[in-house]
């Protein structure tokens, strides 16, 4: 399994996750054609995905989403709570239609099984993703004001987690949002912090985890390099030297490999021996 975070941040969302023949696309936060165009850049016909999967109704999320969905005949899937109040509920009586997803239970999408898990966040239903293949899983939680127990429970347990850290609460605090957004980012329905993810990372990070991708930045009250620093000094009290940070940027990532580097090799020993 490996991902390709295409955009990130608040001017707009989408990740691809492939695993073998099958590929999905996590939120389709910019244009129809903007979103095609990355998907065959990667090497994917976009008619070829097996859904578009959509976390929430914020338009950083959705702002492609149906349209793609239509044009390419790609089925949409999210929560009750997104479909309504994204204005999908049409769809579910169309094909290839929207898909209701329910938190903690999983969803086969070709190589791959999803599990949904809810997330506070100032959305309806809004949800993190755990993507599992027999020998790899990633998880997925961006848009959340706190990180529930169980959430990080199962981002834990992921070989690669991609997990928000939004802004640097000084940056925040000082910087020129109005009184009442501050207070909502900094909310529990709001948004992680550096701080926030740097705790995940030295409290709860799981043996198996190799890397940690930091995402949706804030473009206004956070600096990619600060970000890292937050983490990389989280991971060193943890006294973790096995795990990379990446930062993804509005302009995403390359490719990322979820496997576990021991399989990687255990195989790579395989193929010697043989
Ligand atoms: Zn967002
Ligand atoms: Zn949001």
């Amino acid at each position: 399994m490996r991902l390709r975070i295409i955009a990130s941040g608040s001017s707009g969302n989408a990740t691809l996750i492939e695993a073998g023949a099958t590929h999905v696309l996590l939120d389709g936060g910019l244009g129809p054609r903007r979103l095609a165009g990355h998907v065959r850049a990667a090497g994917i016909e976009p008619d070829a995905l097996a859904a578009v999967l959509l976390s929430h109704e914020h338009i950083d999320h959705v702002k492609g989403a149906a349209a793609f969905a239509k044009r390419f005949g790609v089925k949409l899937v999210g929560s009750r709570g997104t479909c309504m109040a994204g204005g999908f509920a049409a769809m579910e009586r169309e094909r290839p239609g929207f898909a209701i997803a329910r938190s903690g239970e999983p969803i086969a999408l070709g190589q791959l099984s999803v599990t949904p898990w809810s997330i506070p966040h100032d959305a309806a239903e809004p949800l993190a993703f755990v993507f599992r293949t027999p020998e790899a899983a990633l998880g997925y939680a961006t848009d959340l004001g706190r990180l529930p127990d169980e959430v990080g429970a199962a981002l834990a347990a992921c070989d690669l987690v991609v997990l928000e850290s939004n802004h640097d609460v000084a940056m925040l605090r000082d910087g020129p949002y109005p009184w009442p957004l501050k207070e909502r980012v900094a909310s529990a329905h709001g948004h992680l912090s550096n701080g926030d993810a740097a705790h995940f990372i030295a409290t709860r990070l799981g043996p198996q985890c190799h890397t940690v991708v930091l995402a949706h930045l804030s473009e206004t009250n956070n600096h990619p390099e600060l970000a890292r620093m937050s983490a990389e000094q989280a991971l060193t009290r943890a006294g973790r030297k096995d795990v990379r940070i990446e930062v993804a940027t509005r302009h995403g990532t390359g490719w990322l490999d979820v496997r576990p580097p021991r399989a990687a090799q255990a195989q790579a020993e395989q193929y010697r021996l043989w």
